[in-house]
């Protein structure tokens, strides 16, 4: 076990086993933290970089207490140590959730468990932070907060051209979903938690996010990955994919190095949010796969599921307050990040025992 050095940082990061966690991780590392990464499971795609990984269920009041308590020098998760040699972390980046692409969000087959899941994530990680800093009399533990573009209303994204995703656009509240109303609650304990206790806390709200070692199959993959995997997996000529809806509704994404970035920079910086972190390249989805299409050399004809869940009509990231507070914008073409995403998902559709390279849907 490796172990912080005398100036370093002390990180934990909550749902370090999945896309968006690990990616924090490989960071964090990169910038000299020492990290404790937790999850319900490990990462699939790679080994973690966490210094120590622990495997749990976050729901468990009693197991959040034990997991933001850093340990130092002084031993690792699971010896008992002395309160006195015991502090809180510096940062908690929290990314766990109950969280999937419509298949699993849209269908409200999921509601309780992602309300029940997430939320309970969320009221523990605020207590456990709260009576530590209580027993230790500091405040010192900066905790982000990864909320989503899901949160904003239904109305505001009605027209695929001219969707509304502007912060300040958030009330009156009329998500479409249970997964996006219990972010906007979550966002709202964070800042409540700010106001009353003075935790320092950092919100962001994503906007499709996707990358290499993102969930690309079994029901909970984004669209980005499930249109790279559909690709990759029919024949190279005269293939056939399943497009869900008639694919003229609107989407902007995110490649993962850039929203990484841009919570690096919110986390290194005065301003608490809650801000979009996405990006403005919007397109449709019949564009995507036309965008996929193209990366893998693959001309592919689309097969529209009409009855398929959807979610809004239309959505954009709106990056004006991210610019004017941090300085930051998207950089990446969606085409750019395609490419290393389609590349990466090809090589684990090709790394399957079988593989139904030849089947069109
Ligand atoms: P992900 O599903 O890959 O990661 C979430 C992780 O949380 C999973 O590894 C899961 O095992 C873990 N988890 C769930 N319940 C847990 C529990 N009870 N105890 C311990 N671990 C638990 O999702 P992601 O794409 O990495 O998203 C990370 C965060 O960002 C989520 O909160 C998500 O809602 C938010 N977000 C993501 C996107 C996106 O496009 N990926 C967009 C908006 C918001």
């Amino acid at each position: 076990m490796k172990f912080m050095t005398e100036d370093g940082k002390t990180a934990l990061v909550l749902g370090a086993g999945g896309f968006i966690g690990s990616h924090m991780v490989r960071r964090l590392k990169e910038d000299g933290y020492w990290v404790r990464g937790v999850d319900l499971k490990r990462p699939e795609f790679s080994e973690t970089e966490a210094d120590e990984f622990i495997v749990g269920d976050l729901t468990d009041q009693l197991f959040v207490e034990r997991v933001v308590v850093f340990k130092g020098n002084a031993g690792n998760f699971y010896k008992f140590v002395s309160s006195k040699y015991t502090q809180p972390f510096d940062e908690i980046y929290q990314y766990a959730a109950d969280m999937g692409g419509a298949g699993y969000i849209f269908t409200g087959e999921h509601d309780a468990d992602v309300m029940n899941n997430s939320a309970t994530i969320n009221l523990n990680v605020l207590n456990s932070q709260r009576a530590l800093n209580d027993r230790k009399c500091v405040n010192k533990t900066k905790i982000f907060y990864s909320s989503s573009a899901c949160m904003y209303p239904e109305h505001n994204q009605l027209d695929p051209d001219n969707p509304d995703c502007s912060e300040d656009s958030a009330y009156p509240a009329a998500p479409d979903s249970e997964y996006g109303w219990e972010k906007l609650f979550s966002e709202r304990l964070y800042m409540a938690y700010n106001r009353n206790y003075d935790i320092p806390v950092r919100i962001a709200r994503f906007h499709n996010i996707f990358g290499p070692e993102g969930t690309y199959e079994g029901g909970k993959e984004k669209s980005p990955a499930a249109i790279c995997r559909k690709v990759a997996q029919v024949a190279d000529v005269g293939g056939r994919i399943e497009v869900w809806g008639d694919g003229e509704q609107t989407r902007s994404f995110l490649y993962i190095d850039e929203c990484i970035e841009a919570t690096r920079r919110l986390m290194n910086s005065d301003f608490m949010g809650p801000v979009n972190i996405g990006s403005e390249e919007m397109v449709s989805i019949n564009e995507l796969v036309d965008i996929v299409s193209k990366a893998a050399g693959k001309p592919v004809r689309r097969v529209h599921k009409l009855d398929a869940p959807l979610g809004v009509r239309g959505r954009n990231s709106n990056n004006d307050l991210i610019r004017e507070k941090l300085g930051w914008d998207y950089s990446q073409t969606l085409e750019e990040g395609i490419q290393k995403t389609y590349s990466w998902i090809l090589d684990q559709v090709n790394k399957k025992p079988y593989s139904p390279l030849h089947v069109s849907v």
